[in-house]
């Protein structure tokens, strides 16, 4: 009797362990980042492996995040980053989630990273391929740097408001971004990251429930070449 108890209160450890931790957020951030205002800061970057990545918004990350503005991170310390679970992801991963870091790498430090402090706080719906294929997906659906110069907003040097950049994007993407920036070398501001959001099913976007918090970026905005 006390035998049979017992394992069955092993079983039922068991099976709670084995289960991914219940949803504790609200939403996503899609964040996206600009190269060329990433490599164009004081500090410099490294193209990765594969070469110079192509000029346009790669992935930043996919972040689980609470409607009152605190986030999860490193969820499960046992699931590592497993690049031959995303073997066929590679490419895409390559061209739209590159990474600018340096030492020059192959990408699979930031896809740890992210998938490490982010990705594993959402196993209640995302395995590590799911986790990544849903944010590849988003990033497709949003075609942002269409957006940008079908309204003129060039990655060109020049210079632009902050209502240009939110209206150009808002316009081709139906969505309305937060937008980032952070300072070049001569120290103007310039468009670095987009966070778009999404739902809490990983598939829809969704307008912000709160935005992130970083200092504003004045309006005149440097948009860099790459
Ligand atoms: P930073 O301090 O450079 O803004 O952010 C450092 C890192 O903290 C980000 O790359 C991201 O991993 C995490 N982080 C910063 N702000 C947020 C946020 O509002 N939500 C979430 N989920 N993560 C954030
Ligand atoms: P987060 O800010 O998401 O917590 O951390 C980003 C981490 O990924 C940092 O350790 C950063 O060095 C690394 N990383 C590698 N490649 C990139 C990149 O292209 N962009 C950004 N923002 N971080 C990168």
């Amino acid at each position: 009797m006390a035998a049979s108890r017992l394992s069955l209160a092993l079983l039922l450890v068991l099976a709670v362990a084995g289960r991914a931790a219940a949803q504790d957020y609200d939403f996503f951030y899609l964040v996206l980042q600009w190269p060329g205002s990433y490599c164009d800061t004081k500090q410099s970057c490294c193209y990765p492996k594969s070469g110079k990545p192509a000029a346009d918004f790669g992935i930043h990350g996919l972040w689980p995040n609470r409607d009152d503005g605190s986030y999860p991170q490193n969820c499960d310390p046992n699931a590592d980053f497993d690049p031959s679970k995303v073997s066929d992801l590679l490419s895409s991963l390559r061209a739209k989630w590159p990474t600018l870091a340096c030492p020059s790498n192959d990408g699979t430090t930031f896809w740890s990273h992210e998938w490490e402090k982010h990705g594993t706080c959402a196993e209640d719906i995302f395995d590590e391929h799911g986790y990544f294929q849903a944010a590849l997906r988003l990033r497709d659906q949003l075609g942002v740097l269409r957006a940008l110069t079908s309204a003129g907003v060039n990655p060109d040097g020049g210079y632009y408001t902050l209502a240009q950049i939110k209206n150009a994007i808002s316009k081709g993407t139906g969505f309305e971004p937060y937008v980032e920036c952070n300072t070049d070398e001569a120290g103007n501001s310039q468009l670095y990251q987009l966070y778009f959001c999404v739902n809490a099913a990983g598939d829809s976007f969704i307008d912000c429930p709160v935005l992130p918090n970083s200092k504003p970026c004045g309006n005149r905005i440097e948009f860099p070449a790459f």
